[in-house]
């Protein structure tokens, strides 16, 4: 068995994988593949509802909301919410917490007046600055829950009357939020949703259809909603497997269960970074992701070799993004707790090597 510490696409659930390819053969008993049938049977609509339905199930997303499953990848999304959301005239408060906080505000200011609130920038986004104010006639606050290429997560969000904007790519799912504080919730699927393919948006609906902007129907939320994911063929194949995952995590007990899980996973492994003589974590403790956990060695000389003696123990996929170095662990939902103390082992045993 291989120990997939991939940063996304990522881990899914074995019985995830089973469901998906007996579809592929023969979906729902209907004698057809999910990947022949049209998107607009019963069979397939029954598919996009149930997903909306398990979305809004475990996120507890209150009534006035629209869930919504486009395509584009969260990186569409960095254009979108401007072009949706940013009318002439006003101007977006961000927050630059990493590479994809800054590609957000990159794409935004291509539409519309962007005010960075603040920036870690310049500590090679080690930490999330808590230090800033959000001007009250900002059209929305957009922010990054968490950097999966620095491994910072956001624990607080502030308290403003701004609407909240969050890319949630990489912890959306592993714990509990509270949907009522957001204005617009996005993340690509290719980490605890299901595979890549599919972008989920959860928008609150006195949202839509503010900006004042004619734009492309495929870029607009409205048209999108109205359509109900369904306004151009959706990525079919990619909300199916989604819908069986998110059964899964209901099947697991939900958000709040598996956030348990996903805190003793992440407080077992920066234990044993903090422990271990020859090992070092990147970032600020209080802003440690659970989701990403990136460290170095204290001897760079050795990560070569640490690299090679994990992927004998079929450990894989945690060298570190080259913007950071080292390695990077991550850890969503489907990553059993084994496959982490099979890492643990394997720093153990390397430390007892290297003594
Ligand atoms: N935001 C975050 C936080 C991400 O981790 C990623 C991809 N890893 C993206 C945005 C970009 O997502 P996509 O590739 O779906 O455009």
């Amino acid at each position: 068995m291989k120990h997939n510490f991939g940063p996304g696409p990522c881990i899914l659930p074995q019985e995830v994988f089973k469901q998906a390819s007996q579809a592929v053969l023969n979906f729902n008993d209907t004698g057809l593949s999910i990947l022949e049938i049209s998107h607009r049977t019963p069979e397939f609509e029954s598919v996009v509802d149930e997903s909306v339905r398990l979305v809004k199930e475990l996120l507890n997303v209150p009534e006035g909301y629209s869930i919504i499953f486009l395509q584009g990848g969260a990186s569409l999304q960095f254009s979108m919410v401007p072009m949706n959301l940013l009318p002439d005239g006003k101007s977006a408060a961000y927050l630059d917490t990493g590479v994809w906080a800054s590609k957000a505000l990159k794409e935004a200011k291509i539409i519309g007046n962007v005010n960075v609130v603040a920036s870690s920038k310049e500590a090679n986004y080690t930490f999330i600055p808590k230090d800033f104010e959000v001007p009250a006639d900002s059209a929305y606050f957009h922010t990054t829950s968490n950097n999966t290429i620095y491994g910072t997560e956001m624990y607080e969000f502030p308290k403003t009357s701004v609407p909240l904007v969050c890319d949630m790519s990489s912890d959306i799912f592993s714990r509990v939020i509270n949907v009522a504080d957001f204005g617009l919730i996005y993340a690509g699927a290719q980490k605890n949703i299901g595979p890549a393919g599919a972008t989920l948006v959860i928008v609150k609906d006195e949202l839509l259809d503010k900006s004042g902007r004619k734009l492309p129907s495929m870029l607009d939320y409205k048209v999108q909603v109205d359509g109900g994911s369904m306004y151009n063929t959706p990525p079919v194949f990619s909300i199916y497997v989604s819908m069986l995952n998110l059964r899964w995590l209901k099947s697991k007990g939900g958000v709040a269960d598996i956030e348990k899980e996903n805190i003793a996973k992440a407080r077992a492994l920066y234990e044993e970074i903090d422990r271990n003589p020859l090992f070092k974590g990147t970032c600020k403790v209080e802003d440690r992701s659970r989701m990403n956990v990136c460290f170095v060695m204290e001897n760079p000389e050795l990560e070569k070799p640490f690299l090679k003696f994990a992927e004998d123990r079929d450990i894989i996929g945690i060298k570190g993004h080259r913007s950071v170095g080292g390695f990077r662990a991550s850890m969503y939902n489907a990553l059993p707790i084994t496959s982490v103390h099979t890492l643990i082992d394997a720093m153990q045993d390397f430390a007892e090597k290297h003594k």
